[in-house]
C-alpha cells in the first residue's frame, strides 16, 4: 500500500553514547524508517549507525524468540517453555549457591539495555544470588574513567555537556579518542568547531581523519599517555601558566606532581613517546593560555594496563590550569556503549551500589539492607575481567550474562572460552545466537529497545527515555520481568513492576537520582544528573565551586611501559579499536545489509615501510600472531599508523583481534590492555 504511518516515536539511539534522539517510523507494527529529532546531543544531526543501523536487527528472522536449553548429549538447542527455563536456571544457580557458597556465582549486565534492566540484574545477583558479583562491559571501555577520575575529582563520569564543550572552546584537546567513527555525532560537532576557528590538539598514535584538521598532532607511540601528560605539565610550570589561585584554593598533591613532572623534559618525553618536543611545547603553551579547553578522550586513554594512571593524568593537566568546574573546559572521557554510563550508575559494579555508593561502607550497606527488605553480602565483588580466571580456577561456578558477547569482546578469546567451558553452569539473555551464547546452558530470548520503556544515560550524564514503538512477539517476555521471575524462584519474592515504577524505585535509594522520573522525563526531555529533588534542574556542569571529593586531588603518575613490548620474535605493536560502520561485535549492525555491504570483514592497518620488508601489499591476505593465538585477515597498507605499528577493528569473528590481545589488567579499575600488545606479521 502506499506509504504512511500508524506512528513515530520519539526514543534514543541504541548505539554509542552519544546519545542521539530520533523518531522510529512505525507502520503496521513494523519499523520503517528512522528521523532525526532535534536532541540535546545531537542537535538534528544522525551518524550512519542511526540512520540505517537501528531497526533491521529488531525484526531479523534470526532473533531468539523462546527459550532454549542445550541438549548435553547432542550439543543442539532445544525449544523449552518459560516454567521449563527459568525453574532450571533457578534450581541450578540454587544448587551451586548451596554447594560452593554465593560467591560462586556470578552476573554480568548489559551495558546497551536500559537503567531499568541493569538495575534488576543488579538487584537480581546481590538479593537472590547473594553476592556483589555484578559488572558490566564498563570493566572492559571506562572502568578507568569510572576509578580515575572518582580519585582525583570525586565523580567517575564527564564534566561537561558535548553541547558546552563542542560550541565554546577556543582549544579542543583530543587524545586517543577518534569521534569521527566512534562518536560520530560529536566528531561532526568537533569538525564545525574547528571550521568556526577553534583550534585543536589531536594526541593519537595514528592518521585519524581529524589529525588532518588538527593545529598540532601529537602522533605519540601507543602506552605512553602518562609521559606526555607529565611532558605537558613540566611546560606549563616551566613556564609559568599554571593557576595557582585554583590551585592553592581547589586541589591537594601539586607539590609532589610538581616534584615528578620536572624529570619530563620535552626532549626525554619526546623520546619514549616518538614525538616531536617542540610540538609537545607548543601544544602545553596552546592548551594552558586558551580560556575555554576541554580534554576529551576515550580508549585510547583507558585501555591500558596503566588505564587509570593515564585518566588520573588527564586530570592532572585539567586541575594545574584550572579548568574545570567550568564552562567550555573539564576532563571529558567519551563512554563507549548508549548505556554504559548508565550500567555503572545502576550499580552494576563490584564494589558500587546504585549511584557509586560503596558496598564496603557499613552505613550503606545498611540502608540497602531495609530498601530491599534482605540481608546482603557486606564483601566487595569480583571484576568481569577476573570472573574468568576465577571460572578457570573454579571459584565461580555459576554465570548469568545478560547481553554481552565477550567471547568477541574480551581480551585473549582462548582463556574467555576456557573460562565459559569450566563453568558449571552458565544462562544467557540475548537478542542473538552470539559467539557467547553458544557456550550457555539456557538461552533466555533478549528483548531490543525498540520493544520496550525505559531511560538510556548518554556519555554527558543525561538521562533520556527510550520508548516502545512496537509490541513484542509471540512469547517474549521484558527483560525486567524474567529478572523478576528468577528472584521469585529463588526465594526472593519480587512485584513485577514497570519500567517506570523501576525508576521510582532507582529514585529511592540514589541521591544523584532523586529527582528523575519517567514522568517528568516524558515533560522536560532529559535530566543530567545529580539530581538531587523533584525541582533540582539537574547539573550540566560538575564540580563548580567544589569538587565531589571536596579538594581536586594531583595523582602523581609515573610513566611505565605497557605489560608487552614488541621483541625479535613479535616485533609490531597492534592497537585495537572501532570503525564507523559497526557497534561492538555488529551482532545489531550486522544486521543491516547496508553496513555489511560496506563494511563486512576484518582487516589490519600496517605501514607501508613495514609492508615491503615482509612483501605484502594492499589488500594481500596476512597472517598475524602473538603468544596467544594466531588469525587470517586482510592488510591494509599506507601511512595511517606508524612504522613498527598495527591497528585492527574488533567488530568481526572473522580474524577477532582478540584471539591476539594481552590480558594484563590495570591494578586499580582491571581494565585490560586492548591497545598495545606484540605481534607478528606475515604474508598468507
Ligand atoms: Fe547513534 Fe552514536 Fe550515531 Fe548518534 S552518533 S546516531 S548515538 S551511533
Amino acid at each position: 500500500r502506499p506509504y504512511q504511518v500508524d506512528k513515530k516515536v520519539l526514543t534514543t539511539c541504541p548505539h554509542c553514547a552519544t546519545g542521539c534522539q530520533y523518531y522510529l517510523v512505525v507502520r503496521d507494527n513494523e519499523i520503517v524508517d528512522v528521523e532525526a529529532a532535534d536532541g540535546p546531543s545531537n542537535k538534528g544531526l544522525l551518524c550512519v549507525k542511526g540512520r540505517s543501523g537501528c531497526f533491521d536487527f529488531v525484526h531479523s528472522p534470526e532473533r531468539i524468540k523462546y527459550p532454549l536449553i542445550k541438549n548435553h548429549e547432542t550439543g543442539e538447542f532445544e525449544r523449552a517453555t518459560w516454567d521449563e527455563a527459568l525453574d532450571l536456571v533457578a534450581s541450578k544457580f540454587l544448587e551451586i549457591k548451596r554447594k560452593y557458597g554465593s560467591d560462586a556465582l556470578a552476573g554480568f549486565a548489559c551495558s546497551r539495555s536500559p537503567n531499568e534492566d541493569c538495575y534488576m540484574m543488579q538487584k537480581l545477583v546481590r538479593c537472590a544470588f547473594g553476592t556483589n558479583n555484578v559488572d558490566n562491559c564498563a570493566r572492559v571501555c571506562h572502568s578507568a574513567s569510572v576509578a580515575g577520575l572518582a580519585m582525583t575529582l570525586g565523580s567517575g563520569a564527564m564534566t561537561n555537556p558535548i553541547e558546552d564543550i563542542t560550541k565554546n572552546p577556543d582549544v579542543i584537546m583530543l587524545v586517543g579518542s577518534n569521534p569521527e567513527e566512534a562518536h560520530p555525532v560529536v566528531g561532526m560537532q568537533i569538525r564545525q568547531a574547528v571550521q568556526r576557528g577553534c583550534k585543536l590538539i589531536v594526541v593519537d598514535p595514528r592518521d585519524i581523519d581529524l589529525a588532518k584538521k588538527a593545529d598540532i598532532h601529537l602522533k605519540l607511540r601507543p602506552g605512553t599517555n602518562v609521559a606526555f601528560a607529565n611532558g605537558i605539565m613540566h611546560v606549563i610550570i616551566e613556564e609559568g601558566l599554571q593557576d595557582m589561585d585554583f590551585i592553592n584554593e581547589r586541589t591537594e598533591g601539586y607539590e609532589k606532581i610538581k616534584e615528578i613532572v620536572k624529570d619530563y623534559t620535552p626532549e626525554k618525553v619526546a623520546k619514549i613517546c616518538h614525538i616531536d618536543a617542540e610540538d609537545l611545547r607548543k601544544a602545553a603553551i596552546m592548551y594552558a593560555k586558551a580560556d575555554m579547553a576541554p580534554i576529551i578522550y576515550c580508549l585510547g586513554v583507558t585501555e591500558h594496563s596503566t588505564g587509570t594512571e593515564g585518566v588520573m593524568s588527564m586530570s592532572n593537566m585539567a586541575l594545574l590550569v584550572g579548568k574545570l568546574g567550568r564552562p567550555g573546559c573539564g576532563v571529558n572521557p567519551l563512554r563507549g556503549q548508549n548505556n554504559v554510563q548508565g550500567a555503572c550508575d545502576m550499580g552494576a559494579l563490584p564494589g558500587d551500589f546504585p549511584g557509586y555508593q560503596k558496598v564496603a561502607n557499613p552505613e550503606v550497606l545498611a540502608k540497602f539492607e531495609k530498601a530491599w527488605g534482605t540481608k546482603l553480602n557486606p564483601n566487595p565483588g569480583t571484576h568481569a575481567t577476573d570472573i574468568f580466571p576465577a571460572a578457570i580456577r573454579g571459584d565461580v561456578k555459576g554465570l548469568y550474562i545478560f547481553g554481552e558477547d565477550p567471547v568477541v569482546t574480551d581480551p585473549d578469546t582462548h582463556h574467555v572460552i576456557k573460562a565459559l567451558e569450566s563453568l558449571d553452569f552458565f544462562v544467557m539473555n540475548e537478542l542473538f545466537m552470539t559467539e557467547t551464547a553458544q557456550y550457555a546452558d539456557v538461552i533466555l530470548p533478549g528483548v531490543s529497545y525498540a520493544e520496550k520503556e525505559g531511560t538510556f544515560s548518554n556519555t554527558e550524564r543525561r538521562v533520556q527515555r527510550v520508548r516502545k514503538a512496537v509490541e513484542l512477539e509471540g512469547e517474549m517476555r521484558l527483560d525486567t520481568d524474567i529478572f523478576t521471575d528468577i528472584m521469585n524462584r529463588m526465594g526472593y519474592p519480587q512485584p513485577y513492576l514497570t519500567s517506570a515504577e523501576i525508576m521510582d524505585e532507582i529514585a529511592s535509594v540514589t541521591p544523584s537520582f532523586a529527582g528523575i522520573s519517567h514522568e517528568r522525563l516524558d515533560k522536560e526531555g532529559g535530566i543530567q544528573w545529580p539530581c538531587t529533588s523533584k525541582d533540582h534542574p539537574g547539573t550540566p556542569i560538575m564540580h563548580v565551586g567544589k569538587f565531589t571529593r571536596g579538594l581536586g586531588w594531583f595523582y602523581p603518575a609515573e610513566y611505565v611501559p605497557s605489560a608487552e613490548l614488541p621483541d625479535d620474535e613479535y616485533p609490531t605493536i597492534l592497537m585495537t579499536g572501532r570503525i564507523l560502520y559497526h557497534y561492538t561485535t555488529r551482532a545489531m549492525t550486522g544486521r543491516t545489509p547496508g553496513l555489511m555491504q560496506i563494511a563486512g570483514k576484518s582487516f589490519i592497518e600496517m605501514n607501508v615501510e613495514d609492508a615491503e620488508k615482509i612483501g605484502v601489499k594492499d589488500g594481500d591476505r596476512v597472517k598475524v600472531s602473538s603468544r596467544r593465538g594466531q588469525i587470517e585477515t586482510t592488510a591494509r597498507v599506507g601511512t595511517k599508523v606508524s612504522p613498527g605499528e598495527t591497528w585492527m577493528p574488533f567488530h568481526f569473528p572473522d580474524g577477532n583481534a582478540n584471539w591476539l590481545t594481552n590480558a594484563a589488567l590495570d591494578k586499580y579499575a582491571r581494565i585490560p590492555e586492548y591497545k598495545v600488545c606484540a605481534v607478528k606479521v606475515e604474508k598468507a
